[in-house]
């Protein structure tokens, strides 16, 4: 299985979701088997006991599992089933280790977040991405991760430091991180700062994004200039940059993805040709 990280930074609440379900769907449709992993890093357990206003709708699962809305785009997108383990808490996560704990399988060590906690998240991802969502039957080749929260939240550092270690784990072919950030306009002007800001702290974290997708608030597309000082400032390079203004459906973002070659690059960037992939769909 390959996996495709996708985490936010700047803001709550830009598009993530919808970003990381149209790239599944892109890699679906090049004959793919993709599967969705939805983290929110909230020690509930789950989001069935948190206020709708706040959260929007809570998602009920075929086998009861009351998720995130997230994973409900993802149902729709990829056409799979998913189930409660796909949605990821640090609730679900301190359960685990707990438990483990005092069915003393951790006997004579001091348990902490890292190993123990960022291992168990590793586990988890790693366990649950091969668990077949589609009547094949079959594993999944992808892995869509998203994380939720932004980068640099205290409530996501776990979540970040397990998938550092994850990169390694999995290998480099395996392994790629698309970021989303927000690129605001100031009377015409698209604003490029806080995406250094957030791609510096990523790196910080020990993430190097892959892909950097830039939400706009507005029809206003990303301007080359735009990009251009996006891929001088944040070290990649311009095809690296994505840019996904505000269209008319959600249902559009996978073509405004698709015209701007993602699958080209995943594909170059991921190995995909060692999968079975419809070239000429890339
Ligand atoms: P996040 O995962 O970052 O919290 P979501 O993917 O849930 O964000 O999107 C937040 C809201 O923005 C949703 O209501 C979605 O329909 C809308 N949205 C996301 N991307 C676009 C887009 N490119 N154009 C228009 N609306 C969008």
């Amino acid at each position: 299985t390959k996996y495709i990280l996708v985490s936010g930074g700047v803001v709550s609440g830009i598009g993530k979701g919808v970003i990381a379900s149209s790239t599944g769907l892109l890699l679906k449709t090049a004959g793919l088997k993709v599967t969705a992993i939805k983290i929110d890093p909230y020690m509930n357990i789950d989001a069935g006991t948190m206020r709708p206003t706040e959260h929007g709708e809570v998602y009920v699962l075929n086998d009861g599992g009351e998720v995130d809305l997230d994973l409900g785009n993802y149902e729709r997108y990829l056409d799979v089933t998913l189930s409660k383990d796909n949605n990821i808490t640090t609730g679900k996560i301190y359960r685990e280790v707990i438990e483990k704990e005092r069915r003393g399988e951790y006997l004579g060590k001091t348990v902490q977040i890292v190993p123990h906690v960022t291992n168990a998240i590793q586990d988890w991802i790693e366990r649950v991405s091969k668990i077949p969502v589609d009547e094949s039957g079959e594993e999944p080749d992808i892995c869509i991760v998203e994380l939720g929260g932004t980068v640099g939240d205290i409530e996501s550092a776990p979540f970040i430091e397990a998938m550092r270690q994850f990169q390694f784990r999995v290998g480099h072919d395996n392994f790629a991180l698309i970021h989303v950030s927000l690129v605001p306009d100031m009377h015409g002007e698209q604003k490029t700062k806080p995406t250094q800001t957030t791609v510096h702290a990523l790196r910080g974290l020990g993430l190097l994004p892959d892909l950097i997708a830039c939400r706009l608030l507005g029809r206003q597309p990303l301007e080359s200039s735009t990009k251009d000082k996006i891929s001088m400032f944040c070290h990649v390079a311009s095809e690296q940059v994505i840019g996904v203004h505000d269209v008319s459906s959600v249902y559009h973002v996978p073509l405004l993805l698709q015209s701007q070659r993602i699958i080209e690059y995943l594909r170059k960037r991921l190995n995909l040709a060692s999968l079975n992939i419809t070239e000429e769909w890339v």
